[in-house]
């Protein structure tokens, strides 16, 4: 069927957020939340700027994420932004810092202390404070980006000393795991660290994210406690890389 509409070709879109929600609501009344506790974030790496509107006007999406800056840079002026908000999920280099503070209203993916620093440092001299998440590696796998539990309780304090970020919570991609059980386990212990540090009552720290699970995993993530699941391709469909 060839149809104009855009209702049409990208009714699937609504379909699947459809779908995701009855699972997400299912999963968190098993976890004894409510679905309004969970924040769906619509991953769009790669996506058309057609398909996102389409998402954030007809499906009452109100949260996207982006991996790169250039990407969501090219693409942001298209969107239909205004009730939205708009979180980096992938690799920040440093010298590509300056260009995405204040465009963002979060940055998840802070993976090292010195990314931090330099977040701060920038944020300081635009006069802003930024929003982040502490990006952990909880597999400790090598190429892998993340702080590795020993290097994210270490820099822990030093975090908590840079004035111009407010640190939200915590975020991670698991390991490729071959059975539920060991997936569930990271997630859990991601679950446990969160509610650590949640505890300690160090200044610019203020814990209310805890940001994991994405299409494949989502549901297992929120038994664990996640109250922000990243999905991009069960929204979408698979990504096709130019
Ligand atoms: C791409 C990406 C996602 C979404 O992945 P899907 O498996 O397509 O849902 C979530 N989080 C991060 C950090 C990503 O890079």
């Amino acid at each position: 069927m060839i149809t104009n509409s855009s209702e049409g070709s990208f009714g699937f879109i609504s379909d699947n957020i459809k779908y995701i929600r009855s699972e997400i609501d299912d999963a968190a009344s098993k976890s004894g939340r409510s679905v309004d506790d969970i924040r769906l974030m619509a991953v769009t790496k790669t996506v058309s700027v057609e398909a996102i509107n389409f998402a954030i006007e007809h499906c009452g999406i109100d949260l996207i994420g982006e991996n790169k800056v250039q990407e969501f840079l090219s693409k942001k002026d298209l969107l239909k932004l205004d009730n939205v908000e708009k979180h980096l999920i992938g690799h920040l280099q440093t010298n590509k810092v300056r260009k995405i503070l204040g465009q963002v209203d979060m940055i998840q993916s802070v993976d090292s202390l010195h990314l931090a620093q330099i977040i701060s440092k920038e944020s300081d001299k635009m006069g802003i404070s930024t929003d982040v998440l502490l990006e952990i590696n909880i597999g400790d796998e090598e190429n892998k980006t993340g702080f590795d539990k020993s290097e994210f309780f270490e820099s822990l304090c030093a975090i908590s000393e840079l004035p111009s970020i407010r640190v939200k919570g915590m975020m991670t991609i698991p390991p490729i795991c071959d059975s539920n059980l060991q997936l569930e386990k990271y997630f859990a212990s991601m679950n446990e660290y969160y509610h650590q540090i949640k505890e300690k009552s160090f200044d610019n720290f203020d814990f209310e994210i805890l940001s994991m699970g994405m299409s494949g995993d989502y549901k297992e993530a929120i038994i664990h406690g996640s109250n922000l699941v990243r999905v991009g391709s069960a929204i979408f469909g698979a990504r096709i890389y130019k």
